[in-house]
């Protein structure tokens, strides 16, 4: 087979699209969980394209209804005209997803990136509120357009993008996570507390309720209904950013819904069209559509094709042969992540459904997660990291992975940790 081709993207790419040099191969072909190059190699996926691929590669339902609407040359594109495709997921996404969970949200389709859903949510909480202050998370990832990096608590992604200090954002320390000894939401009760604190009532606070980039840190139930408590006394709006933590990923269709909290605002994006297609939702309590036509807008906003995927998506989540299913895998992992703290104490691992974070410490001593990314690759694993220091080896396989596919990775994962 010999060495992947990739002259042609170290020729025209430029070098920050990293993925071709950390994963040299060219990929060709996808099915659930498995990768195929050109070079006739097979890999298990267990990157997921960051948690926008939870249903697999290519999963038969959805494709077939893509499939369909192609043929039947269904309407491609229409800037916000009423599409039959665009009703069918506003029906599908209350039917299947939030009325079961006793949500009611108003939609503004946004997009086509997670980072736009976010930016929406900033901006109509700052309308809605008429308060211009946002409280952040550190570690906490948004996106990398202004206003979304200006909430991402990664000093140096704001320095380079620069909007560091800039927009009002008060970023809450968040160390070793919601449960980490430092009590963040105290924190925000006394800053709102201490009027010599000079930090008025922001307009929103943004959370994710599983910290994804930046180290697989799940918030507590206990946590998050703190987190709502303090920000109703308030009367700030709570955002939820469900982009990677939500569509399933913890076992439940958004993360927060174990704590019960209700959030004002969630974004969501990545996983919600179910099969790759760029489709991201802000979705809000409906007293909050304060916004004129034209205050949100964009060109690709609400993919017609992507609504087809995201309504087949939806209608998973009544299906009880899916539904039922999910907790299978995700005890794999649990049993994988017993299995590697019970043999290396300085391992630590997180994680809540179907994602697991394999924490391999910032001291640097032992194994590297890079050298553990480079091992599983050469093993035919695709794995990718998080954390500060790229130090949490983060495992996000299709919510729908095969027993096979599932024990290859897992395999190659306890080869390269434990050397077994
Ligand atoms: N929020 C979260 C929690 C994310 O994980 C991401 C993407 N990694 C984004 C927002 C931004 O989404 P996008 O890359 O599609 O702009």
């Amino acid at each position: 087979a010999g060495a992947p081709d990739v002259d042609v993207f170290e020729r025209y790419e430029s070098h920050v699209r990293s993925y071709c040099r950390k994963f040299p191969a060219v990929f060709v072909r996808a099915k659930g969980a498995r990768l195929y190059a050109e070079d006739g190699r097979v890999f298990t996926d267990f990157f997921c394209g960051a948690g926008s691929l939870n249903y697999g590669h290519n999963p038969d339902p959805i494709k077939a209804r893509i499939t369909d609407y192609l043929a039947s040359d269904g309407m491609m594109h229409g800037l916000d005209m009423y599409t039959a495709a665009k009703r069918s997921f506003l029906e599908a996404l209350t039917e299947h997803i939030l009325r079961p969970r006793g949500l009611d949200y108003t939609v503004q389709f946004s997009g086509p990136t997670g980072a736009d859903a976010v930016e929406a949510a900033l901006k109509l909480a700052r309308k809605a509120t008429g308060r211009r202050g946002v409280f952040a998370f550190g570690g906490g990832y948004h996106g990398m357009t202004r206003g979304s990096l200006a909430v991402t608590g990664n000093g140096r992604a704001r320095r380079a993008g620069g909007v560091h200090g800039q927009d009002e954002v008060t970023f809450i320390p968040y160390e070793d996570g919601p449960q980490g000894p430092f009590d963040s939401i105290a924190l925000i009760e006394r800053l709102l507390a201490d009027s010599s604190s000079g930090v008025e009532a922001p307009a929103a606070v943004i959370v994710e309720p599983l910290q994804m980039e930046g180290g697989v840190y799940p918030a507590s139930a206990d946590w998050l209904r703190r987190l709502r408590a303090v920000t109703e006394r308030h009367g700030i709006l709570l955002i939820c950013d469900e982009i990677q933590s939500g569509c399933g990923r913890t076992g439940t269709f958004f993360a927060f819904e174990e704590s019960g909290i209700v959030p004002d605002m969630v974004t969501v994006s990545k996983s919600i069209s179910g099969y790759g297609l760029p489709l991201a939702l802000t979705l809000f309590r409906p007293g909050l559509d304060v916004w004129e036509p034209g205050e949100h807008t964009g060109t690709f906003r609400g993919n017609q094709l992507a609504f087809v995927a995201a309504t087949a998506a939806a209608e998973l989540w009544s299906d009880p042969e899916f539904v039922e299913r999910l907790p299978v895998p995700a005890r794999s992992l649990t049993a994988l992540g017993t299995e590697l703290t019970a043999a290396e104490p300085e391992i630590t691992v997180r994680g809540r459904g179907m994602v697991l974070g394999i924490d391999l410490g910032r001291a640097g001593g032992g194994m590297r997660a890079e050298e553990v990314q480079r091992y599983a690759f050469e093993h035919g694993l695709i794995v990718e990291l998080s954390g500060r220091d790229d130090e949490v080896i983060k495992i996000l396989p299709p919510l729908t992975v095969t027993p096979e596919e599932l024990d290859h990775g897992i395999g190659v994962l306890r080869a390269a940790l434990l050397g077994r």
